[in-house]
């Protein structure tokens, strides 16, 4: 399980997450290479963090096309914790930086970034901005900033081990209220440029409070105060999961209609049909007597 908290405070509101198992989880089901899990990690911790602001039934996609190896990820979160997604190619894989990272900018290349919210209405809301760095966050603060007119500071990452292990991952969402004070923003900007990556924060032992207690610390006071007060609004389990089943996709293959089953089934004779989910890989097999009503005349 990972966890999620979400807080605000008078110049903004802030998530952070701790995403180590829902990475893990990801590597399991879509045996990823390791660069891929890299951008694909900060992908579904910035889902997680970015639908945790949804509410009941609505659904956040993020998706990316772009012309570099990975071509596209697409990642579903809700607004209860769930978060899924997949790879077009997860064994697409770059040589690592001389730093030691894994050059995700390169792996993922030009394009565009898509933000659907299905909030229940008629038509999704869908948000394009440009890819401006491949390195997802800075790709997402550009989204935000120009499709939706809020400034905002993100940050993702994922730790792997020189053999693709994930050792952590995490992120905050930092995301400023209208009428923001310059005071704030001038600390934030500081506090952002100071501290150490989220993976290793986790890795060394902090909690999601005490990670926020370091955003808002203000740097210059001894004793410690903060910059200003905050209240934690929610605090959550997170985890992989799909909600596919049977029946869900039984009624997919009914939409192919009558002519497209009985051809199938009847003509070419198939025995079974299988149906494999792209987001957890479960497989789902399908006989003749499925459909019934669309063979029968
Ligand atoms: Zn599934």
């Amino acid at each position: 399980m990972g966890k999620l908290l979400r807080g605000i405070s008078k110049n903004a509101k802030f998530v952070i997450c701790d995403t180590t198992d829902i990475v893990a989880r990801a590597k399991d089901i879509h045996e990823c290479a390791p660069t891929t899990l890299d951008a694909f990690g900060r992908m579904l911790t910035a889902g997680v963090m970015m639908a945790s602001y949804l509410k009941g039934s609505e659904l956040m996609t993020l998706k990316t096309e772009s012309d570099g190896p990975l071509k596209a990820i697409t990642v579903t979160a809700d607004a209860a914790g769930a978060v899924k997604g997949f790879a077009s190619d997860p064994g697409a894989d770059l040589p690592r930086l001389e730093d030691g990272r894994y050059n995700v900018p390169a792996l993922v290349g030009n394009g565009y970034l898509r933000v659907m919210k299905d909030l229940g209405l008629k038509e999704p809301y869908v948000g394009i901005s440009e890819l401006v760095s491949g390195g997802i966050a800075k790709d997402l603060a550009y989204y935000y900033f120009t499709s939706e007119q809020t400034p905002t500071v993100i940050s993702v990452s994922v730790h792997l081990s020189p053999e693709g292990a994930v050792l952590a991952a995490g992120g905050y969402l930092v995301q400023l209220l209208p009428g923001a004070e310059e005071s704030f923003i001038t600390a934030l900007e500081q506090k952002i440029d100071a501290i150490l990556e989220i993976t290793e924060l986790l890795e060394g032992g902090m909690s999601l409070r005490d990670i926020a207690e370091l955003l808002y610390d203000d740097m210059g006071s001894e004793p410690k105060k903060r910059v200003e007060d905050f209240e934690i609004l929610e605090e959550k389990s997170i985890e992989y999961r799909c909600n596919c089943s049977r029946e869900r996709f039984r009624k997919g293959l009914a939409a192919l209609g009558k002519t497209e089953l009985r051809k199938i089934f009847l003509e070419e004779k198939e025995e079974k049909l299988e149906v494999v989910c792209q987001f957890c890989k479960t497989k789902y097999y399908y006989k003749a007597d499925d459909f019934k009503t669309f063979l029968e005349d």
